[in-house]
């Protein structure tokens, strides 16, 4: 690859094509560090309401550390991954501990829940450091560059780094896969790098990257019960997602009454329908608790029971509900 000339056109590009995002008039560490998990596996129009709410409920490290977990998950309720807030808040720990958000690349890559693409890419946007982020979208770009399923991905993406502004290249090879070399029907009219494209010449762009097989997907059907009493209603905790709550599954001695709803849920291969039943129950799990209607939104609620939840505003804004 002709490293020099690539650099020249990705860049010259990136100055007129970025995308205006919050996370790129700051080089803050912080918020670079958290605009870079929110937005592992989660797409960038659906995290910027959390990231500006996130921020501004916890603007620091400190505030961060300090805060309960159960008011760091509800922040988080809807982006799911949830590992990742509790990953955030160890890692707020470990910045106070460290007497600051850490300037070197090993010491931010021992933070939790931080691995190699995130260590570069806070690591080069944050100080500047010389660290190629590779991500998925990096990925696909030099996979087609190449025209090499099986190369090095590292050791290429090392080798085109901008060592004068390691951030801004990162940036800008992120941005074109996640603009212009897209999965499908990549863009190679528009593309700065059409020129310099093994795939493009070869014609082979929308086969590579080569498909890993995918799970058979499977169908599943689950009940889920609206129990009421006094204005509250029963959560029970959730077994998938820690510190979550979830509606009641039917238990041992429940009574289930007419179906309120359904809805579709899919998790990775997974394609679920939930029905949400109203159901009434003398005694309750030991686990379950109580929530009154009005603190439903305070309450870390699972993608899975805000959904289910969902007819319950409307029932609320007309007074109907029990
Ligand atoms: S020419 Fe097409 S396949 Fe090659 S990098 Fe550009 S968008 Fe991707």
């Amino acid at each position: 690859m002709h490293a020099a000339s690539i650099r020249r056109a990705l860049l010259r590009w990136y100055e007129r094509a970025q995308r205006d995002l919050p996370w790129r008039r700051t080089t803050a560490p912080y918020a670079i560090w958290i605009s870079e998990i929110m937005l592992q596996q989660t797409r960038v129009a659906a995290v910027i309401p959390y990231y500006e709410r996130f921020l501004a409920s916890f603007p620091n490290a400190k505030a961060l550390a300090r805060a309960p977990e159960a008011k760091v998950l509800a922040a988080w309720s809807g982006l799911g991954y949830y590992s990742r807030a509790r990953n955030l808040q160890k890692a707020a720990l470990q910045i106070l501990d460290h007497g600051g958000f850490p300037k070197d690349h090993d010491s931010i890559r021992e933070l939790a829940g931080i691995g190699d693409y995130t260590a570069a890419a806070i690591a080069s946007i944050a100080f500047g450091l010389p660290y190629a982020a590779v991500d998925g979208n990096v990925r696909r770009v030099i996979v087609r560059l190449l025209n090499n399923n099986g190369a090095d991905l590292q050791i290429e993406a090392d080798g085109l780094l901008d060592r004068g502004d390691p951030g801004r290249w990162n940036q800008a090879m992120m941005e074109l896969g996640a603009t212009v070399c897209l999965p499908r029907d990549p863009h190679c009219g528009e593309c700065p790098l059409a020129r310099q494209c093994g795939a493009r010449r070869n014609g082979t762009q929308n086969e590579l990257p080569a498909k890993r097989a995918k799970p058979t997907p499977e169908r599943l059907t689950r009940t889920l019960l609206a129990i009421f009493r006094r204005g509250r209603i029963l959560l029970v905790p959730s077994l998938r997602v820690k510190g979550f709550w979830e509606l009641p599954e039917p238990f041992e001695g429940v009574q289930v009454g007419k179906m309120l709803r359904e809805f579709r849920h899919t998790i990775t291969h997974r394609h679920y329908r939930f029905i949400v039943r109203e159901a009434t129950a003398e005694d309750v799990p030991k686990t379950s608790r109580w929530c009154g209607l009005e603190r439903l939104g305070d309450m870390p609620l699972s993608t899975i029971a805000r959904k289910a939840l969902a007819w319950n505003a409307q029932r609320r804004a007309d007074n109907h509900f029990p």
